[in-house]
């Protein structure tokens, strides 16, 4: 399928199944190789992340440790945009190797405001893996350390990523027509 209708909008196939699942399995190579003999904890932030981290993961060579967390964003009953809480973090991360998972970062809002929340735990080490990045869209200072795909400042849904909590199971990633 080359192009599919989610809600209201046309998408086209922008990454197929076998090109992002080379990619990842590059992604596992690089970072096995670089926590060889370490034990890092992979923290994947749903809901985007989960096909992502999941793959990823199965690639891994290396003994490692994962779990699913959730950001919210609120300022009374309503959501200010800046991240103020994880939910499901029971990890502690005093002296851990830490590996963020994300899908996708845009602005870079999310996790600039999430990350000193997690450093301020003491983590051996941080680092980012995030499987898409709009560098173009990017204006929050992130140094980001496993990157998948650099990609346009376009929409895009599938492997995991909705569109108004549709899309998520496409094996492929579409971009907005
Ligand atoms: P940020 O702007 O903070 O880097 O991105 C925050 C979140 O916006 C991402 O984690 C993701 O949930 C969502 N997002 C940004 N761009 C896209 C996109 O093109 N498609 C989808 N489905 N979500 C996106």
């Amino acid at each position: 399928m080359s192009t599919v209708k989610v809600h209201d909008k046309q998408f086209e196939v922008y990454l197929s199944e076998a090109v992002i699942l080379e990619r990842v399995k590059a992604l596992a190579e690089q970072i096995s190789q670089d926590y060889a003999g370490k034990k890092p904890l992979f923290i994947a932030i749903l809901n985007g992340s989960f096909m992502f981290a999941s793959d990823l993961f199965k690639q891994l060579h290396i003994e490692a440790e994962l779990c699913f967390i959730k950001l919210a964003s609120y300022k009374g009953m309503k959501s200010s945009g800046n991240v103020v809480t994880s939910i499901g973090l029971e990890d502690d991360l005093f002296g851990k190797e830490v590996i963020i998972v994300e899908d996708i970062v845009d602005t870079g809002k999310t996790l600039h405001h999430f990350l000193p929340k997690l450093m301020h735990q003491q983590p051996k080490s941080l680092k980012i893996a995030t499987l898409l990045h709009k560098s173009e869209a990017t204006t929050y200072p992130l140094a980001l350390d496993y990157v998948g795909f650099d990609i346009p400042n376009k929409f895009v849904v599938g492997y995991g990523l909705d569109y108004d909590g549709l899309g998520r199971n496409l094996k492929e990633i579409y971009q907005v027509i």
